[in-house]
């Protein structure tokens, strides 16, 4: 149906990089990312009125996005883009082929586009090699200049070249601690650095790209302080386990895993140096500051538990509550992946699974209705009726009023 439209608005349409390229691998890939050579935004709006889709314009750049009803996504992108100058002049017309829109393009193995309209309908377009560097499973810049245009490609080489199990070609990685060497990834915003480590830990295998940033010299650009050492590469391992664990309950709750990592490969590192990571990557005061209470809370329970399993003492249910319950699911999963203890592991998977979901069913307006005057007395109560619970030592309504 693309086709169609572009026919019928004699418009060459194309479907072009991560699709092709996952088309080609043989991997799944929901996005489509269309080219058109010349008015995308018409086209798209054309193809979105005709089968009652919504589409989202942004004329600036000559871009779309066709949402379908089931929420998959269409990107359309113009290879033309036409601009005022000044107000009320001509619109000056900016025509560049296919070729000079896929040369902007990251690495190579994103550059293939396949003909959707016309004729040519199907035929392969591969003007940089593409094909090759697939079978060769190659990374590739396109040009000397391309990290040095957009460092943040430095981070997607990484994340391509473990995703997709290929390897940074020498050229390219020359350039890349080329780009390091030179201090070009310390002008690289904050904002954009941290886009592309989230996209990295939210990958599969984000522990060995991290490893590869660490040989590569990437992690310093985060915070100077940050290496990898022995531990927090423990800890890192331990994430993927519990993540994959917690994926596994399958609570309707998500969870930002790229939290868990990040507060894995900061473990090492002082409040202070944290809150300049964070810093340095524009997290957002509110966010940042929410990072940083609830990264030393969890420090603080963690040692509690430590210390008490130690020693050997009793833990109940209400104290592992207790503990644990102000803290985020990052926060629990990162305490779990750092604890040496099987026993603390225990204790954080029994709240998460269990414990957390605990309720009485007496509440305050019960308290009320019994006439007990409001007041602080009311939670002391009910955690004392909760704790019964817990600990299992109320199991009905009857039990919890005794
Ligand atoms: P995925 O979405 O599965 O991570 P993708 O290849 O679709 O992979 P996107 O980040 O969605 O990646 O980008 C879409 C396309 O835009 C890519 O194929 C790439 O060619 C191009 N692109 C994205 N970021 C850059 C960049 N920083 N420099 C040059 N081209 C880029």
């Amino acid at each position: 149906d693309l086709g169609r439209v572009g026919d019928e608005l004699e418009l060459p349409v194309y479907a072009v990089g991560g699709f092709v390229r996952d088309l080609l691998l043989g991997n799944e890939n929901d996005d489509i990312d269309v080219s058109v050579e010349g008015d995308g935004i018409l086209f798209a709006e054309t193809f979105a009125a005709r089968m009652g889709y919504r589409v989202k314009s942004h004329e600036k750049f000559g871009t779309a996005v066709i949402v379908f009803p089931d929420g998959f996504k269409v990107d359309v992108a113009s290879t033309r883009l036409e601009y005022y100058a000044t107000p009320g002049a001509l619109p000056t017309v900016e025509r560049s082929s296919l070729k000079m829109d896929l040369y902007r393009r990251d690495f190579t193995i994103n550059t293939l586009a396949i003909r959707l309209s016309g004729a040519d309908f199907g035929m392969l377009f591969d003007y940089f090699g593409a094909y090759r560097d697939l079978q060769e499973k190659s990374i590739r810049v396109l040009h000397n200049l391309s990290f040095v245009e957009d460092p943040t490609r430095v981070f997607r080489a990484i994340r391509f070249e473990q995703r997709l199990g290929f390897q940074i070609s020498r050229h390219t990685e020359n350039l890349v601690k080329n780009a390091v060497k030179m201090g070009f990834l310390d002008k690289l915003g904050g904002k954009r650095l941290l886009n592309e480590l989230v996209a990295i830990m939210k990958e599969r295998e984000p522990v060995r790209a991290i490893l590869r940033m660490s040989g590569l010299g990437l992690l310093r650009f985060i915070h100077p302080e940050i290496v990898l050492q022995a531990e927090n590469l423990r800890v890192l391992d331990e994430v993927k386990k519990v993540t994959t664990w917690f994926d596994l309950l399958y609570l309707a709750e998500t969870v930002e895993v790229w939290v868990v990592y990040f507060l894995a490969l900061t473990t090492a590192i002082s409040d202070d140096s944290f809150w300049g990571a964070c810093t340095r990557l524009s997290v957002s005061e509110h966010y940042r500051e929410r990072l940083i209470e609830m990264r030393i809370h969890g420090e603080q329970v963690l040692e509690v538990m430590e210390r008490k399993v130690a020693r050997g003492e009793d833990v109940r249910p209400s104290d592992i509550y207790f503990w644990l319950r102000g803290l985020t699911t990052e926060v629990l999963l990162y305490i779990m992946a750092k604890t040496r203890r099987d026993e603390v592991r225990k204790f954080v998977s029994l709240f998460v699974t269990r414990l957390r979901g605990v309720t009485t069913s007496i509440t305050g307006d019960d308290l009320k209705r019994l006439g007990l005057p409001a007041g602080p007395r009311y939670r002391e109560i009910l955690d004392r009726i909760l704790t019964a619970r817990l600990n299992g030592e109320a199991a009905s309504r009857d039990d919890e009023l005794r």
